[in-house]
């Protein structure tokens, strides 16, 4: 029997949020000390929503929209860290697992730049890989979109040891 190797992939997720006055915000699962947050049916963590969209592409397995509507009452206040176990599952059926995540994040304000340990150390926690395989880049839209927080992500998967 031929023992046909899986191939690498890549997977490729955006996210974007309106911010709104006396909104928590969230980023990477880490509540972030801010006046405004994401306006969302979940939590409105834009990185962990482009991150587990970026998995469901590797597989071309649709986006988190399909498996959790907005429009239906019990995914309303969900945490995303949950939308995330829940793709890396199907990762997982697939038989691969993330190798590397970069992310980058456009946020005019609060700056992101004291939270990057953190959120660094909390992400890497979430999808099983050491702090230096997760990637983050800090930015601002130079007063483009002042109103909204977002997200885009891409994500190496190899197949799992065995596979
Ligand atoms: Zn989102």
């Amino acid at each position: 029997m031929s023992e046909k190797t899986l191939p690498l992939l890549i997977g490729y997720g955006e996210d974007a949020h309106r911010l709104g006055e006396g909104l928590e915000l969230w980023l990477g699962g880490v509540r972030i000390e801010s006046d405004r947050g994401a306006v969302a049916h979940s939590d409105g963590d834009v990185l962990l929503h482009a991150l587990s969209d970026a998995l469901l592409s590797a597989f071309a397995l649709g986006d988190i929209g399909s498996y959790f509507p907005d429009h239906d009452p019990r995914w309303r206040g969900l945490e995303s860290r949950v939308i995330l176990e829940l793709v890396l599952k199907k990762v997982r059926e697939k038989g691969y697992r993330p190798a590397q995540v970069a992310a980058v994040v456009v946020l005019d304000r609060p700056r992101l730049g004291p939270h990057r340990a953190q959120i660094q150390q909390n992400l890497a926690r979430l999808v099983g890989l050491p702090e230096e395989r997760v990637g983050l880049t800090f930015k601002t839209s130079e007063g483009l979109a002042p109103e909204h927080v977002q997200c885009r992500a891409v994500v190496h998967l190899e197949p799992l040891p065995g596979h």
